[in-house]
Parts: structure tokens; C-alpha cells; sequence
């Protein structure tokens, strides 16, 4: 099964990184906080590199 991302909205610093890289991932809600609703958008691989290993407030996590 594949893995479901989500991100620590209480952290994010709404830099757009991850809503840039992984558009088909991730969305800004109405706060202007990303949100990931769709953990399928892309691989497992590229979610990691492109967004949690990039994002400055380190707020994006796998579900355990
Ligand atoms: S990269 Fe991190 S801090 Fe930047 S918008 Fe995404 S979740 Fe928020």
C-alpha cells in the first residue's frame, strides 16, 4: 500500500516550496498552509527528495 504523506500545518512557514515542486501532491488550503491531498501524485521517491528533504521547516511527514 502505498504511503500517505501529510504536513504539520502548525509548522509550515507557507514558503511554496513543495506546492511548486510537487503540484499533484500538494495544495495550499485556505490559510495559505500547505496540505497534501494526494499522496499517490507523485512516487514515493520523489516526495521524499522534492519536498521533505527540501522543506525549510522540516513540517512534512510520513504516516506511520
Ligand atoms: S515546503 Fe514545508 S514550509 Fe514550505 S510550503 Fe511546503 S510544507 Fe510549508
Amino acid at each position: 500500500m502505498a504511503r500517505i504523506v501529510y504536513v504539520d500545518k502548525e509548522e509550515c512557514i507557507s514558503c511554496g516550496l513543495c506546492v511548486d515542486n510537487l503540484p499533484d501532491v500538494f495544495q495550499f488550503d485556505d490559510d495559505n498552509k500547505a496540505e497534501a491531498y494526494d499522496s499517490a501524485g507523485a512516487s514515493e521517491e520523489d516526495i521524499q527528495s522534492e519536498a521533505i528533504d527540501q522543506c525549510p521547516s522540516e513540517c512534512i511527514h510520513w504516516e506511520e
